[in-house]
């Protein structure tokens, strides 16, 4: 394939995010042969990554890449492009590289394809699909440009098992250019739930929980019983039941769970723009007519101030 693939490896606290291992899986099924890399921005090992496909892995450190901006993180994705010489790039839908993918798009002169779900071979080159229009339309694309780059939803592949493989780390010396954002402060989110945007079980909970107290007693007992982090409709982030960085939908988080439970969420196109790739998706609404309906695989017609106990004690009797 080309001159191989280059993953780019995100990691957090020393930790490789599971979008790194699930995209190198991908890298090394589509590569057939070819060379996979990978590029580490702001550390400094290969860690795991070489027994999990990547030959080689680029790492990009200094003072200019600790935090997150978009001039250092374009140098860095630019210099470890060229130095690997890959023809396809992947990289997680992360925020962060939603901001830098369109820059480096611009930067290079390579097409860009984002929000990607599947990844395919096709005529010596990688077919991509993803939704467009809020998730009412599936397109097609294959990238023309001789370097094509892909930003891909977490979960969309799953990761493979380690096998005993290692990689050679180079160190690239990036110049940073001057940066025009400095990060003054960062603060990360307490408790150890998994980050929504990675999250392979979400219990989402809306306008119709009432209060925070309803958030707190039926939607975080069912989403704790699951091992899932807590999602919310607008709605429910507008009332004050939760703070924003649980939203999810069109002006929250996009989200690709493997399970997706919608409680009390009626389906408004502007939720299903981020929850609709989930790949089974539960609804429990009152209204056998509600919209989310439409766009799930099994669905509970109740009121969920009866149902969500039941099943959060069902769930704790089962995985107990
Ligand atoms: C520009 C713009 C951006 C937006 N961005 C987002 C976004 O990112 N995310 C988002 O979610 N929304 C977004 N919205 C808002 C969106 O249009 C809807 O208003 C919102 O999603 C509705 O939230 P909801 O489903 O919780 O509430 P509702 O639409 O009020 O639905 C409540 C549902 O609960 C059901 N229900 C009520 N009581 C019970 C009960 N006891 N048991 C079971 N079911 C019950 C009802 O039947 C109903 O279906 C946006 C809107 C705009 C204009």
């Amino acid at each position: 394939m080309g001159n191989g693939f280059l993953v780019v490896a995100e990691h957090d606290g020393g930790h490789f995010k599971k979008t790194a291992y699930e995209l190198l899986a991908k890298a090394v099924e589509l590569a057939a042969g070819a060379p996979v890399s990978a590029v580490v921005i702001g550390g400094d090992g290969a860690g795991d990554l070489g027994a999990h496909g990547a030959t080689k892995v680029f790492t990009v450190n200094g003072p200019a890449f600790g935090h997150y901006s978009p001039e250092a993180w374009v140098a860095a994705l630019q210099a470890a492009i060229t130095a690997s010489g890959a023809a396809v790039v992947l990289a997680p839908a992360s925020l962060q590289n939603k901001d830098a993918f369109p820059r480096l798009s611009a930067r290079i002169g390579a097409g860009y394809a984002t929000e990607v779900t599947e990844l395919s071979a096709a005529g010596g080159g990688v077919v991509a699909r993803r939704p467009q229009y809020a998730g009412k339309a599936f397109s097609t694309v294959q990238i023309q440009s001789p370097v094509a780059l892909f930003t891909v939803r977490p979960n969309s592949f799953p990761a493979k098992p380690a096998t005993g493989g290692s990689a050679e780390v180079v160190a690239l010396a990036v110049d940073a250019g001057a940066a025009l954002t400095r990060v003054v402060a960062s603060e990360a989110p307490s408790g150890d739930v998994v980050d929504l945007t990675e999250a392979d079980r979400i219990v989402s909970g809306g306008r119709s929980v009432k209060s925070k107290e309803g958030f707190d007693t039926l939607i975080r007992p069912l989403a704790a019983a699951l091992g899932a982090t807590a999602g919310a409709s607008r709605a429910a982030v507008d009332a004050g039941f939760c703070p924003h960085s649980e939203q999810v939908g069109q002006t929250g988080k996009v989200v690709n769970p493997t399970l997706y439970i919608a409680v009390g969420i009626s389906g408004a196109i502007q939720h299903l723009a981020g929850m609709r790739t989930s790949k089974v998706i539960v609804s429990i609404n009152k209204d056998a007519e509600a919209p989310i309906f439409g766009v799930s695989t099994y669905g509970i017609v109740g009121d969920m101030f009866e149902i969500c106990p039941l099943l959060t004690d069902e769930l704790k009797a089962a995985l107990r």
